[in-house]
């Protein structure tokens, strides 16, 4: 199908109920959607990309946080590589820095979507159900639309990992790192912060510079610092031997996950390491500065949570007791593909899994002929890569390559 044979919206209406049909419909405006929607649309393929651009990003990250990652990991990406994070500086007249602030990140990418024009929607996607053409979608003011693939690139705001011992807490008192919270709130209050990797720490940061009272409870015996190690970046050749400008995991495993399509030829059980071992909990060499005069208690795990009127008693496993205000969980995320709300049940069903991730295939297709997953999703397949703002070219050129080739 070409572009212009899309039943376009006001095709719809004056034609009664028959709704769009796309070739290719995506789920999600965050860094991966945007960038296979720019792809997508230089190959005139029929598409939509569904949301709020950066939404993600703008709403949910912690305010005044900065990017880990290098600026030449930042990148979305086109096919033309015109629209760049470099660009984006350059067309608003903003001096390059590094690291990145957020706010230049979601401007970044809220800049980068203009070159898609009407083949973004901004709506949500309430539903997605199985069709005999491929799929229905149902948006959120109940407009059904047809879509031959999906892609779905929603991120992982569903999938925070809230450990059992705070489950009885209200969302007041425990509150996960990435819930959007401005920091200057909790002004004076005593916050606990819990986890040891980059956003754990970089909010107890932002907490101790908005005044507040902070400790952070670590269960690993020490912290650890990505990129201390500098000058084996800078040792020209044999850098680029060692690291890939990904930046995404240590000495020579970095190397590995610059190419998803090896990674995703490892047995699993090796895969599984490497991706754990690239991004285990670890804070920028940005940070010990700014955390110097912050309580850090590492090898320690709170064994309990209890409120106690407006407080929150902690148990921590040595037998002592800390009483808080909040609880900042710092704790990460846990795929899990069953809490996409779009997704009903039995279609979820259908998807061949390796716990909660999907199982994919060339294309990033799942075994639902027609429906792909990208970003953290694609993980569990592609390796820690895809975890990043940096998987986005990989994603999105053997996503188009895939989808062009099976027209
Ligand atoms: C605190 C923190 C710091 C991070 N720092 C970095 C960093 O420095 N560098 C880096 O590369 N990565 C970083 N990451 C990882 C980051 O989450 C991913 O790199 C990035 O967001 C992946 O883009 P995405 O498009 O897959 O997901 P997202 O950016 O989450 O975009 C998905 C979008 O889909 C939307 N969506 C979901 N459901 C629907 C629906 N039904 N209808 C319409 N839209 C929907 C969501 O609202 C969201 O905006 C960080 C993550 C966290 C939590």
């Amino acid at each position: 199908m070409k572009t212009n044979d899309v039943v376009t919206r006001s095709e719809r209406t004056s034609s009664g109920p028959a709704s769009p049909h796309l070739e290719v419909a995506v789920i999600g405006a965050g860094p991966y959607g945007l960038s296979v929607g720019a792809h997508l649309k230089s190959k005139g393929i029929a598409a939509r990309v569904f949301g709020e651009p950066m939404a993600f990003w703008a709403h949910q990250m912690p305010a005044g946080m900065l990017l880990r990652s290098p600026r030449v990991a930042s990148n979305l990406s086109d096919p033309d590589r015109a629209f760049t994070l470099e660009a984006y500086e350059a067309a608003s007249k903003l001096e390059p820095c590094a690291p990145l602030p957020l706010d230049t990140f979601v401007e970044y990418g809220r800049w980068f979507r203009h070159q898609l024009g009407s083949d973004l929607d901004q709506r949500s996607v309430l539903r997605i159900d199985r069709d005999t053409h491929g799929f229905r979608l149902t948006l959120q003011d109940g407009e059904e639309i047809r879509s031959t693939h999906v892609v779905i690139a929603a991120g992982i705001g569903p999938f925070k990992r809230k450990p059992v011992v705070f489950q009885n807490l209200s969302p007041n008192q425990a509150i996960h790192c990435y819930e959007g919270r401005d920091v200057r709130r909790f002004a004076g209050k005593r916050v606990a912060v819990i986890g040891a990797g980059q956003s754990a720490l970089e909010s107890a940061a932002l907490l101790h510079e908005a005044s507040a009272h902070v400790e952070v409870i670590v269960r690993e015996s020490h912290l650890r610092w990505i990129g201390m190690h500098s000058w084996l970046h800078h040792m020209g050749p044999i850098s680029s031997l060692l690291y890939s400008s990904h930046d995404v995991g240590p000495l020579g495993i970095s190397r590995l996950v610059a190419y998803p399509n090896l990674v995703s030829h490892i047995p699993l059980k090796i895969r599984d390491r490497i991706r754990t071992r690239a991004v285990r909990p670890a804070g920028s060499r940005w940070l010990p500065d700014r955390l110097t005069a912050v309580k850090i208690s590492t090898g320690r795990t709170v064994v309990g949570a209890v409120a106690s009127g407006d407080e929150v008693a902690l148990t921590l496993d040595d037998g002592s007791e800390r009483r808080v205000d909040h609880v900042l969980l710092g704790t990460g995320y846990q795929v899990d593909i069953s809490r996409y709300d779009f997704l009903p049940q039995q279609l979820t069903r259908d998807i061949e899994q390796l716990d909660g991730y999907p199982r994919l295939a060339a294309g990033f297709s799942s075994s639902v002929p027609g429906l792909h997953f990208i970003g953290a999703t694609a993980a569990r397949t592609f390796g820690p890569l895809l975890y990043f703002v940096a998987g986005t070219e990989f994603a999105s050129r053997e996503l188009i390559s895939h989808i062009s080739s099976n027209r």
